[in-house]
């Protein structure tokens, strides 16, 4: 049967069929994993009577604006920890991050990263790249790092000596945008072990970024105290129009609250302008909408690992993140790839993405993003360096239709510009 709606290639269509079926299994643990957070988040909503009015939102100082109090509860409740701050006002990821750094960290404080070097934007914060913006560094705070194992894991027998004397204790959950594993939630368990066991009163912070609800626990529930995370990518749903979110120990929380707002001011100031609504119903939708994200990630690995390149993660690996990252080989592959991811997209389909240079980049990046929330990483999109290994990283899908459509055409694309053999 031809498509009725798109141009694609019967070929295409029957390899990605193929593939689907070989991934039925790991469906079906995505949908067991969804099953589990879906109920974990709507019980939430139940037990702290989730109402009407806390969707119509307050204005300037925001006193006493139940929407706002109610959603930390319930963020509090489905992470299994003490206290979250989850606002609109955060403008991002590397804010809320930030916000949390400098909210527990004190001058003459050392922080340690047990996964290496930190996602890109946070190089700056800590003081790694740029000068006079105020990084961590400015602060006379110490940053150290312990560099990931060849393999990419981390040098877990390395860590009680790393954390002698620190603070802080750092992990990233996901790949981001390099090519090393993710950290699973035992991974961060067994972290959190070994660091308590130098010192229980060491900090360990989790950049939970891409991570939330693809697997049943979050890292809180693995004894981290404290996990931070962008309302843009899985918990926002895709509805959640910006924001973030800081969870963990209330001391903690209190701590960056203070940092967001002002000292002494804290949690109890910040008026919400009726986006409470759209963070509750983010938050409700997430867990599906993150399963629809894995499935489409898990299919096009399947895929492209059908084809002999190089993904990681493999199709049937587990996962602990929506990010799949596909190793193309070559410039004209990756472009022609972003471009038919573009072309699937139900905002700006008809724009044909470039490589360009971007500010802070050292090489060439063409991305594709066709979302309804600008930047938004849980729809669908590409992102890719025009460098060795010549990678595309891609993640998100706010359907698993939509998703697969896509795909689908990134390789339709792939195929008329002669960068796909079938
Ligand atoms: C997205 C992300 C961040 C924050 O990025 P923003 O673009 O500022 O939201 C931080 N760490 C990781 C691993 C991320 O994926």
């Amino acid at each position: 049967m031809n498509n009725p709606f798109f141009s694609i290639d019967e070929r295409i269509e029957t390899l990605v069929t193929e593939a689907e079926a070989r991934c039925a299994g790991i469906f079906r643990r995505i949908d067991e994993t969804a099953d589990y957070n879906a109920q974990k988040v709507l019980s939430a909503f139940i037990r702290h009577r989730v109402s009407e009015p806390m969707f119509a939102g307050t204005t300037g100082y925001g006193y006493g604006d139940i929407g706002r109090e109610t959603l930390d509860a319930v963020l509090a409740d489905i992470f299994g920890c003490e206290d979250a701050l989850i606002r609109h006002n955060f403008v991002s990821g590397t804010h809320a991050i930030t916000t949390a750094l400098f909210g527990v960290l004190r001058p003459g404080d050392c922080i340690v990263s047990l996964t290496g070097r930190p996602y890109d934007t946070l190089e700056e914060v800590v003081g790694l790249r740029g000068e006079g913006h105020g990084s961590l560094t400015e602060f006379g705070i110490q940053y150290k790092q312990l560099e990931l194992a060849p393999d990419g894991h981390i040098q877990f027998e390395a860590i009680p000596a790393a954390v002698q004397g620190a603070k802080v204790a750092y992990i990233q959950r996901s790949r981001g945008y390099t090519l090393r594993p993710s950290v699973t939630i035992e991974e961060i368990r067994r972290v959190c072990q070994l660091v308590k066991s130098v010192d229980e009163n060491i900090i360990v912070m989790v950049d939970n970024c891409y991570g939330e609800f693809v697997e049943m626990q979050e890292p809180t529930q693995a004894g981290a105290d404290l996990i931070i995370g962008s309302l843009i990518k899985n918990p926002g749903g895709g509805i959640a129009r910006t924001g973030g979110y800081i969870a963990g120990r209330a001391g903690l929380v209190e701590l960056c609250a203070h940092r967001l707002t002002a000292p002494g001011v804290g949690k109890e100031v910040g008026c919400t302008l009726g986006e409470s609504r759209n963070m509750f119903i983010g938050l409700f939708l997430a867990p599906t909408v993150v399963a629809a994200a894995v499935k489409t990630a898990v299919l096009t690995s399947a895929v492209f690992q059908g084809l002999g390149y190089p993904v990681t993660p493999r199709y049937d690996e587990y996962r602990t993140d929506i990010i799949q990252a596909i190793t193309l080989g070559d410039e004209p592959s990756l472009v022609a790839f972003c471009q038919g991811v573009q072309k699937g997209a139900p905002v700006d389909a008809y724009v044909v993405p470039e490589p360009w240079d971007m500010p802070g980049y050292e090489s060439k990046v063409i991305m594709a993003a066709g979302a309804f929330t600008m930047g938004a990483s849980i729809e669908l999109s590409a992102d890719a360096p025009i460098r060795e290994p010549f990678a595309a990283w891609m993640q998100g899908a706010l359907t698993y239709p939509s998703g697969k459509v896509g795909l689908k055409l990134a390789l339709q694309s792939m195929l008329e510009q002669g960068a796909l053999e079938l």
